[in-house]
């Protein structure tokens, strides 16, 4: 049997119940199987896929919280810190009802790679909790963000590990999780980033994975001959990741035609128009059923759906498995040529082999959604050197940073004959560097 055969079978044998953390392995080995395979004697003897596939540490706890009503209320939470050969643990926190172990470590084990993509120094870990912010009051969110960093502060820190935002987690329960960790800990120091501009957040952060997204899109259609202008987008989703990453597209002179959020879709063939999108979802934090009282002549539909729609790009920017194999034909039949990930996982397996058996551009979401993560590195770097820099200077670096991902994704698969294929390019050129490092620092 072969080693790749091997680990992915002990990895579902050994985690029963983490279906997520178990398809992130498959995706995450197949796709590395040339590079395996060509040292597998060397790899075998060091364990590496062992180590790489089991977290170097798993932190679950509970976070007792009370409600406006006196009512107590316990949620899981947890941490999990996957690999620190490159750097400290750097992954974001999510918030949100379907959060479990699998899931968790499904996102830090895709981080690791992700990270080391960005040409960064970050290891890769990911947390969270089971808790659901809507409809919670702003005292609800500050009494579980403060319960939920009592704990969590005792294992991170400025140079071990710095989380992040993710789904349910953005700049209000990022404010109220430093206040707290300072309160405890007794130091100002980066320990999380996406913080607020008044104590220490980067500019562009905000903007940085839909801003990212963009950026990595217009160079693989570049390198493809092709350009954004005109492109009609089909975009799901509607929080952080989606409203920056169509702010970027029609920048770029494309039009955004479709965007979603947990319970339905809107549809507005004029172009969505995003000033009311930001109002309803960041100002009001509502539906978007209210977005046809501002476009009366668009379509809200309930459920799933936008890609249904015909676009030239498709991009995933809600959560994971959205984008399935019946998904991936409608788009291929509405002539769609490209589909870049904003989320992490968007699109299942047999969507994206789908997807690139019928010539369609596919950009994993490591490599495209990295921007979020690599800007968190620059915050970090503001914060050590106590300086803030420039909107224009973050977003040069992070225009940079795509443009390299990019690039490094298309070498690294020509350098194993897979020529065009950035799933496979992706995970070796993030594997390589790890994997190099692991090797340096002996068994640990
Ligand atoms: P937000 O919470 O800001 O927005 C998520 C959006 O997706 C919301 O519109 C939400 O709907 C919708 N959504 C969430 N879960 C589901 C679900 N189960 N079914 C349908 N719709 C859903 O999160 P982000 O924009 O930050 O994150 C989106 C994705 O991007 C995630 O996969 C995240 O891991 C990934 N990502 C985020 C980065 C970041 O910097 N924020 C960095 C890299 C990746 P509703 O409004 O109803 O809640």
């Amino acid at each position: 049997m072969s080693y790749v055969d091997e680990v992915i079978d002990l990895v579902v044998k050994k985690n029963p119940n983490e279906p997520e953390f178990h398809q992130a392995v498959k995706e995450v080995l197949e796709s590395l199987r040339v590079v395996i395979e060509a040292n597998e004697d060397k790899y075998r003897k060091e364990a590496l896929l062992e180590r790489l596939t089991e977290p170097e540490r798993q932190l679950l706890f509970r976070v007792p919280w009370v409600d406006d009503n006196g009512q107590v209320h316990v949620n899981k939470a947890y941490r999990v810190q996957f690999n620190s050969a490159i750097g400290p643990y750097k992954g974001g926190l999510r918030l949100h009802p379907s959060v479990n172990l699998s899931i968790i470590k499904f996102l830090g084990f895709e981080q690791i790679f992700k990270n080391s993509l960005t040409g960064l120094p970050i290891g890769g870990g990911k947390g969270g909790s089971d808790f659901d912010p809507k409809g919670k009051s702003d005292r609800e969110i500050m009494a579980f963000c403060q319960s939920f960093m009592a704990e969590l502060c005792k294992y991170i820190g400025a140079d071990t590990d710095v989380p992040a935002g993710d789904i349910g987690t953005g700049a209000r329960e990022i404010g109220y999780m430093f206040g707290q960790y300072k309160r405890i800990r007794g130091v100002f120091e980066g320990v999380l980033t996406g913080k607020g501009l008044t104590y220490g957040g980067s500019l562009v952060r905000t903007e940085a994975t839909g801003y990212g997204l963009l950026y990595f899109t217009e160079e693989m259609l570049k390198l493809a001959g092709k350009d954004m202008k005109d492109k009609v987008i089909a975009i799901s989703g509607a929080g952080n990741v989606a409203i920056y990453a169509a702010e970027k597209a029609v920048q770029m002179g494309a039009k955004v035609v479709t965007m979603s959020d947990s319970t339905g879709w809107i549809y507005d063939p004029e172009g969505i128009d995003l000033d009311a999108v930001k109002e309803i979802k960041e100002v009001k934090r509502a539906r978007l059923t209210e977005y046809k009282t501002y476009r009366p002549n668009s379509e809200y539909h309930e459920g799933a759906g936008v890609w249904s729609v015909k676009c030239d790009i498709a991009l995933p920017c809600a959560t994971q498995n959205e984008l399935h194999l019946e998904d991936a034909k409608q788009l291929v039949a509405n002539g769609c040529i490209a589909v870049a990930e904003g989320a992490n996982m968007p699109t299942t397996m047999e969507a994206t082999e789908y997807l690139q058996a019928n010539g369609v551009l596919f950009a994993p979401g490591k490599a495209s959604n990295a921007g979020g993560v690599a800007t968190s590195a620059l915050e970090m770097s503001q914060n050590s050197e106590r300086l803030s820099w420039s909107f224009e200077e973050v977003d040069a670096k992070l225009k940079n940073i795509m443009v390299n991902i990019c690039h490094n994704a298309t070498d690294a698969a020509k350098r194993y004959g897979c020529e065009g294929n950035y799933v496979v390019g992706a995970n070796i050129a993030g594997f390589e560097k790890v994997a190099a490092a692991m090797e340096a620092q002996g068994i640990v």
